[in-house]
C-alpha cells in the first residue's frame, strides 16, 4: 500500500469493466484505495462496481458502491451526495465512463450520436455541476475526466459520436480548469491511446478484421510505437499523478498516455 492519495475521497464514476479482466476505470478505482484512497466505485452495473469493490476489500482498502446512470442528473446528484454524507468530503473526481458505436456520419443513427454525446460528455458535466460546490467549499479537489487520443487523431476506423465527444472533454476540462483555478480545484483529462481493455473487445471487434478478435488485437498491437497496447494500469497511474498533490501545480492538461502514437503522427 502507497500513500499517494491517503486519506482523500475519490469518486470514480464507471468503476467497473465491460467483461472480465481489467478496465481503466476498475484499475483506476484500485489504484487509488491502493494509494490510500476511500472509494466510491461509480457504475449503471451495480455488480461490475460490486466486483471492484471486492477487491479494494481484499486487499485492506475502504470502498462502497453507489448505482448511477451518469447521464441522468438525479443520479448523479444522488451519488455525490451520498458520498460527502458518508465520507464527509470529496477530493478526487474521476469521470471514466465512455462508450463507442462504429460508424461515420452517414452510418451513424441520430439516436446513437445523442446517447453517446448524453453518455460521454453530459455525464461529465453534470458530475462538474454536483461536485464543484462541494469542492469549492471545501477549497480542495482533483478532477480528472478520460478522454482519448481519438479526440485528436484518426485510427483508420471511423467512430464519429466517440472522436466528437471526446473532442469535446477539452473544452470541459479547460473551462472548469480555469474557471475554478484560484479556488484551490485542478481540473486535467487523459487521452489514452491504444488500450488492450475489454472495452475495445467490446465495442471495436466489428470494426476489424471481419471480427476476428485476435486479429484485431495484433493490429492494434501494430499500430503502437513501442509494438504494444498500453494497460488499464497505464491510464491508472497517469490520473494517480494527476489525482494526487504531486501534480499540485498541474491544470488544465491534457495528457497523452499513448506510446508516443501522437507524436509520431504529428
Ligand atoms: P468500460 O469497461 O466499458 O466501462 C466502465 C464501466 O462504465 C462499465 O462497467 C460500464 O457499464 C459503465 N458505464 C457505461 N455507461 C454508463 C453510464 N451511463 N453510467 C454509469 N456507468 C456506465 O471502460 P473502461 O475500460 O473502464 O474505460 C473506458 C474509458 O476509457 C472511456 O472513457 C473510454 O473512452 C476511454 N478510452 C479507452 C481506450 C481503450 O483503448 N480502451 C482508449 C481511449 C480512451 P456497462 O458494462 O453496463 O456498460
Amino acid at each position: 500500500m502507497g500513500e499517494r492519495v491517503k486519506d482523500k475521497v475519490a469518486i470514480v464514476i464507471g468503476a467497473g469493466s465491460v467483461g472480465p479482466g481489467w478496465g481503466n476505470g476498475k484499475a483506476a478505482a484500485v489504484l487509488y484505495a491502493r494509494e490510500g484512497a476511500k472509494v466510491m466505485a461509480v457504475d449503471v452495473n451495480i455488480s461490475a462496481a460490486e466486483e471492484t469493490k471486492a477487491i479494494i476489500d481484499s486487499e485492506g482498502g475502504e470502498c462502497i458502491v453507489g448505482q448511477a446512470d451518469v447521464s441522468r442528473a438525479e443520479d448523479v446528484e444522488s451519488i455525490i451526495k451520498r458520498t460527502q454524507e458518508h465520507f464527509g468530503c470529496i477530493d478526487i473526481l474521476h469521470n471514466n465512463v465512455g462508450i463507442l458505436s462504429v460508424g461515420g456520419a452517414v452510418e451513424l443513427t441520430e439516436e446513437a450520436w445523442d446517447h453517446e454525446f448524453s453518455v460521454n460528455i453530459k455525464s461529465m458535466f453534470l458530475s462538474c455541476k454536483y461536485v464543484l460546490p462541494v469542492m469549492e467549499s471545501q477549497g480542495r479537489g482533483s478532477i480528472i475526466n478520460i478522454s482519448s487520443t481519438a479526440a485528436v487523431r484518426w485510427y483508420g476506423v471511423s467512430y464519429i459520436a466517440y472522436s466528437a465527444s471526446k473532442a469535446a472533454v477539452g473544452g470541459i476540462t479547460r473551462t472548469v480548469a480555469l474557471q475554478y483555478a484560484d479556488k484551490g480545484i485542478r481540473c486535467n483529462s487523459v487521452l489514452p491511446g491504444l488500450i488492450n481493455t475489454p472495452l475495445v473487445r467490446n465495442s471495436l471487434t466489428s470494426a476489424y478484421a471481419d471480427g476476428d478478435v485476435d486479429e484485431m488485437m495484433r493490429i492494434r498491437d501494430g499500430q503502437s510505437p513501442t509494438g504494444k497496447m498500453g494497460t488499464a494500469w497505464d491510464v491508472a497511474h497517469a490520473s494517480l499523478f494527476l489525482a494526487s498533490d504531486d501534480a499540485a501545480y498541474i491544470n488544465g492538461v491534457e495528457l497523452l498516455v499513448d506510446g508516443g502514437f501522437t507524436a509520431r503522427s504529428a
